[in-house]
């Protein structure tokens, strides 16, 4: 009988996530995956792209719930989700990273009694003030197995007591990297598209509520970014959240090259070419190491502290390093089938 895995995406870095994993529960015998897309996000080019480009088969559910406060969302997710659940009857519900619909997913899982498997378990900022860190603690509190991409992930987990079915496995999102490298080389024509030479230009991304939500932080970053632009072109992929902002608070963005957000190879090879990356999000940070790019982080913590002590990133407000060395915590690429692995060997019957 084979194992059945219900996955919970609904975020743009949970696509990318699941799409790694995805592929390999498709490469492995006695495995079978229903996916549920909660909605949260929705433009074609922070969702539907995702699934075509990195071959993600069509979620057998679609929510289509986005938009409200937070308590909104994740009170009409639970809802929609549960009687799926009890329909699907799965083995193990998956869920990745730190969204509502992260939230959402588990708890709707741990409440029918349904194992929940973690991906990308025991980060932490220790700023509850995040949204995300809310979500991770008690995500990583309701999970069965967790699946932890650093050291210092588990170091957290053993930290609250977490210690059973933790498993370091690496980055499911070098995984991605992995996969879209190649493609995005001979298959992106961004920079063509964009008249931007190779290693003249820097690449920033902003949509934390942290940056986007306070109107004098939200001014502090942007002049961080003009200063960087001086002599430079800074191409920023703007999140639909930042661009309300923006124009909600009335600040400018003139001075950097805005552009709509792009799918994951065009991203790629932007990134590839990029001096520098400029940035608040979580994956990015990781992506501008596994690019070899130096990467400044728009924040005032970050939960991947190891790209930090190799000297590959550094907060924005914080010491530059000048010696950089290698992570070795992120794996060979091979993230995704060891979390498939374990999904089959650890299947509760
Ligand atoms: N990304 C993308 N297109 C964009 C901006 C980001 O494909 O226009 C990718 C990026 O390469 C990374 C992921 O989206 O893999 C990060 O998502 P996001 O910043 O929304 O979330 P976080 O990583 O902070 O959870």
């Amino acid at each position: 009988m084979s194992v059945k895995i219900l996955t919970v995406v609904g975020a743009r870095p949970q696509f990318i996530k699941a799409a790694a994993v995805s592929r390999a529960i498709r490469e492995t015998d006695g495995l079978a995956e229903v996916m549920i897309h909660t909605g949260q996000h929705f433009d074609a080019n922070m969702s539907d792209l995702f699934f075509e480009e990195l071959s993600i088969p069509k979620p057998k559910h679609h929510l289509d719930i986005n938009g409200g406060g937070h308590g909104d969302m994740t009170g009409r997710m639970l809802m929609a989700i549960e009687p799926i659940l009890l329909a699907e009857k799965p083995d193990w519900v998956v869920v990745y990273g730190d969204t509502n619909s992260t939230l959402a997913g588990s708890l709707a899982a741990a409440k029918l009694h349904i194992p929940v498997a973690h991906v990308e378990a025991g980060l932490r900022s220790f700023n509850r003030r995040m949204p995300e860190e809310l979500n991770r603690i008690v995500t990583d509190h309701l999970s069965t197995l967790h699946f932890c991409p650093t050291a210092t992930a588990i170091a957290n987990l053993a930290a609250e007591g977490v210690t059973e079915g933790v498993h370091h496995v690496g980055d499911v999102m070098y995984d991605a990297t992995m996969f879209a490298l190649e493609k995005a080389e001979t298959g992106s024509g961004i920079l063509a598209e964009l008249q931007l030479e190779p290693g003249q230009y820097a690449l920033a991304t902003v949509h934390r509520a942290e940056n986007t939500d306070d109107p004098e932080r939200l001014r502090d970053v942007v002049k961080f970014l003009l200063e960087q632009a001086r002599g430079r072109t800074v191409v920023l992929p703007l999140h639909p959240r930042t661009r309300h902002a923006a124009a909600r608070l009335g600040v400018s963005l003139d001075g950097l090259r805005i552009i709509e957000p792009v799918g994951y190879l065009d991203m790629a090879k932007l990134l590839h070419h990029a001096t520098e990356v400029y940035t608040d999000s979580g994956g990015l940070q990781k992506e501008a190491y596994f690019h070899r790019v130096p990467c400044v982080t728009l924040r005032d913590e970050t939960e991947w502290t190891e790209t930090v002590a190799s000297g590959w990133n550094r907060l924005w407000k914080g010491p530059v390093k000048s010696v950089r060395r290698d992570i070795n915590e992120y794996g060979t690429g091979r993230a995704a089938h060891d979390v498939v692995r374990l999904l089959g060997s650890c299947a509760p019957r």
